[in-house]
């Protein structure tokens, strides 16, 4: 047997939830995924925000000179490797912030003026993989660019906070939000003199990565989670004390914002961002469900980036989600995305039926409703107990959308419900063929089919006589006691 090819490490397959994952591998399922990005595209549609689409490969040096030399991602995160054809030094993008910008900067697209833009797409980090940290990830990023005030800065944190609410998380019970100002580079640079000497009068107390980046970032040592140091840390000096008149003043207007609009959050001077570029305003998302990978969201102002990357200078504001933790925090917390299953099972009563069948499932997915036709297998169509149950079993894989009481109502009704487009939710039931063929003749593609006509009794469906098609509505009763429809009551099981 040929040798099985497996992925790269912490690179993952995303399921649909039918397909069962063992029990180690904590991954979303692709049903989450499709719900999040859905709610994501409505939610910056609403607030005004453009897609922008950049290469996942950009020049090594792209990220080296916008995140940062001595940064986590650069100094050894980042998947570099040299292009086999012409030696171009190549590096897969660990984060979109850079490639945005580089974008921006090479096509003078802010020369008409300011943007609002998002990217969405995977994000490559040389980490050591477990829950909730992979080495191919995905972001959504949302940047703003050419704004300078402080609104844009809150106009991005209320829309990750209506991004989180609409995904059914709380502020307070699921996440919080802490922000921190991060100054201007004069008031960072009295700040970081003041500490590396506070630092340096402790010396003995840093741990051997401190120590490092006591020479190279020392800012980071402020970010470390080592518990014997975190005293000694509380203690160091304040960058809010070294903060000018207008930073405060930028910091003021960000926090008038949100308190106008009641978003709680908590000051965390401690906040500094894992990358260089940031200046001003800087915020986070942080949940306590994820063990150690507590940052669901986080971002701030950038307004020397453009400019270091040879941009005329512009300033800019943004955002990074990892949408791989987002989506194991609302599994964590129970949040299920919405029902998914097909509106209707299409159950194909024998070969005659099966072209007409397939044509009234067209004509009903053009008026928008979920149809899951019942395929043949290599032996042809199976009884339509087997497709009966087949439907019941696709019922079973979903969850149950409210009651389950049998469907009322007149044919009429439940031809008006379903073709605007919803089977009724919550009810059983089982379009018949009459109700099929008004939909047909309702629809222009397909108004000339005509579905045979049924030899079956419509009390009971009998393999043997059954020879048309049934709609069947994907949460059919299994119950015995049901009452039997009547050509007269309703639209059942009319054909
Ligand atoms: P962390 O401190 O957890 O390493 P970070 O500061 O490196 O996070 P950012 O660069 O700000 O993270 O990226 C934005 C978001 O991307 C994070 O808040 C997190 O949700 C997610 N993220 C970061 N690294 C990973 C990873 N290796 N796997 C999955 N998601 C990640
Ligand atoms: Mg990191």
């Amino acid at each position: 047997m040929a040798e099985i090819l497996r992925a790269v490490k912490g690179m993952n397959d995303i399921f649909p939830a039918s397909v069962p994952r063992k029990a180690s591998e904590t991954l979303p399922t692709s049903s989450m995924w499709q719900w999040f990005e859905q709610t994501a595209r409505s939610v910056l549609h609403r607030y005004g925000y453009q897609n922008l689409m950049t290469p996942i490969v950009e020049p090594t040096a792209l990220f080296v000179r916008g995140i940062g030399e001595v940064t986590d991602i650069v100094e050894k995160e980042m998947y570099s490797f040299d292009d086999s054809m012409n030696g171009d030094k190549l590096t897969l993008r660990p984060e979109h912030t850079a490639g945005i910008v580089r974008a921006m900067i090479e096509h003078n697209a802010l020369y008409n003026g300011p943007l609002r833009l998002w990217a969405m797409g995977p994000v490559f980090r040389h980490e050591r993989p477990q829950k909730g940290r992979y080495r191919q990830f995905n972001q959504l990023d949302v940047e703003a660019l050419g704004f300078a005030g402080p609104d844009v800065d809150a106009e991005q944190i209320l829309l990750t906070r209506t991004l989180l609410r609409e995904l059914g998380l709380k502020e307070g019970e699921h996440v919080r939000l802490e922000i921190n100002s991060l100054g201007q580079p004069a008031e960072r640079a009295a700040h970081r003199a003041a500490l590396v000497a506070y630092f340096e009068a402790h010396a003995a107390l840093l741990d051997e990565d401190s120590q490092r980046r006591l020479k190279t970032n020392p800012l980071r040592i402020l970010d470390s989670k080592n518990p014997a140091m975190q005293a000694m840390i509380d203690a160091a000096p304040k960058l809010m004390d070294f903060l000018g008149a207008e930073t405060l003043a930028h910091f003021d207007g960000v926090r008038a914002v949100l308190d106008g609009v009641g978003l709680a959050y908590r000051i965390n001077t401690r906040l500094v961002r894992g990358l260089d570029y940031y200046n001003l305003t800087v915020f986070e998302w942080v949940t306590e469900q994820l063990g150690s990978q507590g940052t669901v969201c986080g971002g701030g102002r950038y307004d020397g980036l453009i400019e270091q990357l040879g941009g005329k200078p512009a300033p800019a504001v943004g955002w990074g989600l990892g949408i791989e933790r987002l989506l194991l925090l609302l599994e964590a917390v129970g949040i299920a995305p919405p029902d998914q299953a097909p509106d209707a099972y299409l159950v194909v009563g024998g070969d005659a039926a099966r072209v007409p069948a397939m044509a009234a499932a067209e004509a009903l997915r053009a008026r928008g409703v979920a149809v899951l036709q019942h395929a043949q297998g290599a032996d042809g169509l199976p009884s339509l107990k087997a497709q009966f149950k087949k439907a019941n079993a696709l019922r079973a894989g979903v969850r149950r959308r409210g009651t389950c009481a049998r469907h009322g109502g007149s044919q009429a009704a439940a031809r008006g419900r379903i073709a605007a487009g919803r089977a009724p939710p919550g009810r059983r039931g089982v379009l018949g063929r009459r109700a099929a063929q008004r939909i047909i003749d309702d629809s222009p593609d397909f108004s000339g089919q005509r579905l045979p006509a049924s030899e079956a009794s419509p009390r009971r469906p009998n393999e043997s006589r059954q020879t048309d098609f049934r709609w069947h509505n994907n949460s059919i009763s299994r119950n015995k006691n049901r009452s039997t429809p009547s050509r007269r009551s309703g639209p059942a099981t009319a054909t």
